[in-house]
C-alpha cells in the first residue's frame, strides 16, 4: 500500500521530539482502542472462537471487508518497529490476491493496532448472541461506538482528519484519504465549520 511507504518515509523523518508530539496526539485514542478489545475480548471472543475462528472461517477479515483510514496507518506505523513495518510490506508485495485480508497471517492480523473499521465490526450473529437480550452490554457497545465518532467522525475536529491533515500540508496524498477527498466527508466538516464559526462569540 502506497499509505505505507509514505507514512514510513514521512515519519522516519521526524525528530523525537516531533515524533514524539504525535505518539502525544494519539495517547487518548489507544487507551479508548484498549477499552474495546477489552469489551471485546471479555464478552466477544467466546462466542468468536466458537463460531469461526476454531473453523478457520472468520468472516470478520474478509478482503472485501476492509476499510482502512489514512490515520489507521499512521497510528500502526507510529506504535509499529521496523520489523513489523517491514513484515505488512513483505505481505504486501507478496499479495497473491485471494478472498482473505492480505493482512491476515496465520498468527492472526499483521497490524500492531489493527484499523478502527475492523476493531468495531461485529458481525450480526455475534451482535445478536451477545447483545440481543442483555441492554446493559447493548447500551455499553454504544456507548463505546459514540465515543469511537469522536475520533473518526468530523462534525467536529477529529484525530483521525488531524492526522491526514498533518500529511496532506506536507504534500502527501493518498486515495485512502477520506478526510480530504470524501465528498461526503468533506461536506460534513464544511457544514460543521460553518456552525461553530456561527457560534463564534463576537469580541
Ligand atoms: S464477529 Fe462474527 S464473523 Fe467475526 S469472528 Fe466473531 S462470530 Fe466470527
Ligand atoms: S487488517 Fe487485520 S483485522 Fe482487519 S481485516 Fe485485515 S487481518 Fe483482519
Amino acid at each position: 500500500m502506497q499509505a505505507i511507504r509514505i507514512v514510513r518515509g514521512y515519519l522516519g523523518g521526524l525528530s523525537r521530539a516531533e515524533a514524539g508530539q504525535l505518539k502525544k496526539r494519539i495517547k487518548p485514542y489507544i487507551l479508548f482502542r484498549g477499552e474495546v478489545a477489552a469489551f471485546q475480548e471479555l464478552h466477544f471472543s467466546d462466542i468468536c472462537t466458537e463460531k469461526c475462528f476454531a473453523g478457520k472461517t472468520s468472516a470478520c477479515c474478509g478482503r472485501e471487508g476492509i476499510a482502512t483510514f489514512f490515520a489507521d496507518v499512521v497510528i500502526n506505523l507510529l506504535l509499529s518497529s521496523d520489523d513489523e513495518v517491514d513484515a505488512l510490506e513483505q505481505t504486501l508485495s507478496n499479495d497473491r490476491g485471494g478472498f482473505k485480508c492480505v493482512y491476515l497471517s496465520e498468527t492472526g492480523c499483521l497490524w500492531r493496532l489493527k484499523p478502527v473499521v475492523c476493531e468495531m465490526f461485529l458481525c450480526d450473529f455475534a451482535k445478536e448472541s451477545v447483545l440481543g437480550k442483555n441492554d446493559v452490554l447493548r447500551s455499553q457497545w454504544e456507548k463505546l461506538r459514540r465515543r469511537e465518532k469522536r475520533y473518526t467522525w468530523p462534525d467536529r475536529p477529529v484525530l483521525f482528519d488531524m492526522l491526514e491533515e498533518v500529511f496532506f500540508r506536507a504534500g502527501y496524498d493518498s486515495p485512502i484519504m477520506y478526510f480530504h477527498h470524501s465528498p461526503g466527508l468533506l461536506r460534513l466538516k464544511s457544514r460543521a465549520q460553518k456552525t461553530r464559526l456561527s457560534f463564534t462569540p463576537e469580541e
